[in-house]
């Protein structure tokens, strides 16, 4: 019997249309959705008028539920893991679903699409040939070797941060790489709030602190010469 396919489905990062017409197709055609949270995809699913058997998998359960996606895979059926944005495994789950899978001799297939790394690269206007994608900084301990690393850095440095901690790692920022970089904030991207802010970690958090709507959302961080 024919094994099943492991598709890795990008999802929107906030503008529901951005979605290729391949992942609608594979999304409506496979046995089971796995994902990150079934609500989330569920409205994404609802949206395109897709009726799909979905399955929870997010980063707590992700080994326990693969044990299901392998027996389905194997079984001959084909299956999808999308997260709730964005394309799965780059600061998602997903990677050891993915290895599993491989492990396994089971085929892995990605659906390209959105993601907010590549979204925010495009419309920056910094040099983008060479660059150190870091995720999401450690909150703690960590935090400062890899703020050391950011600054030391001759490439492009992209990383994500929460808006809990924005105004945080502005000042931070001010501190590690001063005036001699500049930084790139893109907030919101494919939202109703999109905006991208550039200037020195000094000029960005006097702006944040005087308009405390620029400081909510979800941002990509980029610090460039
Ligand atoms: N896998 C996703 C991707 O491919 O972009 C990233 C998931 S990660 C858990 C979520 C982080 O991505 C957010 O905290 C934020 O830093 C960034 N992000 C996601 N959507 C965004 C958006 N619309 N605008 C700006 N940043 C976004």
């Amino acid at each position: 019997m024919n094994k099943g396919k492991l598709y890795i489905v990008a999802t929107p990062i906030g503008n529901l249309e951005d979605i290729t017409l391949r992942a609608l197709r594979v999304l409506s055609e496979v046995d089971t959705v796995f994902c990150e949270d079934t609500r989330v995809t569920g409205k994404l699913l609802h949206h395109h008028g897709i009726k799909a058997n979905m399955v929870s998998m997010n980063a707590r359960t992700e080994e326990q539920k693969i044990e299901l996606a392998l027996e389905l895979l194997q079984g001959g059926k084909d299956i999808v893991y999308v997260s709730d944005a964005g394309t799965p495994g780059i600061s998602d789950p997903g990677v050891r679903l993915v290895s599993s899978a491989k492990e396994n001799d089971l085929g892995v297939v990605a659906v390209p699409g959105a993601s907010a790394l590549t979204a925010a690269l495009s419309i920056a206007g910094v040099p983008t040939n060479k660059f150190t994608f870091l995720g999401f900084l450690p909150q703690k301990k960590g935090r400062q070797t890899a703020l050391k690393e950011v600054a030391s850095l001759k490439q492009t440095v992209v990383f994500y941060e929460s808006t809990h901690r924005i105004l945080k790692l502005l000042k931070e920022l001010e501190g590690f790489v001063g005036e001699d970089k500049k930084v790139t904030l893109a907030r919101e991207l494919t939202k109703v709030y999109e905006e991208v802010l550039q200037g020195t970690a000094k000029e960005l958090l006097k702006q944040l602190e005087s308009n405390p709507q620029k400081q909510k959302g979800e941002f990509v961080v980029i610090v460039s010469s």
